[in-house]
């Protein structure tokens, strides 16, 4: 379970993440959506304890990140946007780094790696340092460096971006999986299908706050929006196109 109460983050004098509250109970699969700049990747950042709130309270299964931040960080699992690994670690050391940060290491572990580099199929790079991997090998590695400690929380950033069709598909089956054993995801994403295919709810965010919260058909109601697709509603949240800077750019 998360739990945001009052959540902001101030940059200077500008705001982005601005007094938001949220609960996401276990077993649920959320989805953050939002135009670029909206705060989302900050909120994210602001979850896994990366980034220091200006004010308010982040709840991961109940335990304040503030006043408990080991305990609440090895509940939760982090995958960023920009996977970022050591170039001159192998996948398995990397792994093994990834473990030892939550004090976990030996037999239960190597299986457990194993295991992930199986699903991932990266098995046959085991013991190549990272720097040969493509961009996708990377962010499969991520993945599974924050699944190694077995979290019950994940918090993940543009999760598809760079992952082939097939890896894409086992990544949402996987958090399917996940959240059915009772775990909870949070993801932010820009791909609207992904959000509407596979989220119980969603929370759209513009200018640092949530603009909506709810199931798809929560969001048609609260926002009068029948008959909308996601796209065009999502537009409508968001302050919709620019059209007549279009026109400007494309007239003649
Ligand atoms: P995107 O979809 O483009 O990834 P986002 O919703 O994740 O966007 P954030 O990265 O959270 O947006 O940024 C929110 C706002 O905070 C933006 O206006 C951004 O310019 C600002 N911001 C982010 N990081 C910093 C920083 N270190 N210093 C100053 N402003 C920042």
């Amino acid at each position: 379970m998360i739990r945001l109460i009052d959540l902001t983050k101030r940059y200077g004098s500008f705001t982005a993440v601005n007094r938001m509250s949220l609960e996401i109970p276990a077993g649920e699969l959320f989805g953050f959506l939002g135009p670029n700049g909206a705060g989302k990747t900050t909120t994210l950042r602001m979850i896994a304890g990366i980034l220091r709130p200006t004010s308010g309270i982040i709840e991961v299964r109940g335990i304040d990140i503030h006043r408990r931040p080991l305990a609440a960080k090895a509940r939760l699992g982090y995958i960023p946007d920009r996977p970022f690994v050591y170039d001159k670690l192998t996948g398995a050391e990397f792994l093994r780094f990834a473990a030892a940060l939550y004090g976990q290491q030996g037999p239960v572990i190597e299986r457990r790696i194993d295991e992930l580099l199986e699903l991932f199929e990266l098995a046959p790079w085991k013991n190549e340092l990272t720097e040969s991997y493509s961009h996708g090998m990377r962010q499969k590695l991520i993945i599974s460096g924050a699944l190694v400690h077995r979290p019950d929380v994940i918090v993940v950033d543009e999760p598809m971006v760079g992952l082939d069709p097939k890896s894409a598909r086992l990544l949402k089956d996987l958090f399917r999986g996940f959240t059915a054993r009772g775990g909870t995801v949070l993801m932010s994403t820009h791909t609207l299908e992904t959000v509407e295919g596979m989220c119980d709810r969603i929370a759209i965010v513009y200018g640092g706050q949530i603009a909506a919260c709810g199931t798809m058909a929560e969001l048609r109601e609260q926002t009068e929006s029948e008959g909308l697709g996601i796209e065009d509603l999502f537009l409508k949240l968001t302050g919709g196109l620019p059209t007549r800077s279009l026109d400007a750019v494309l007239g003649d």
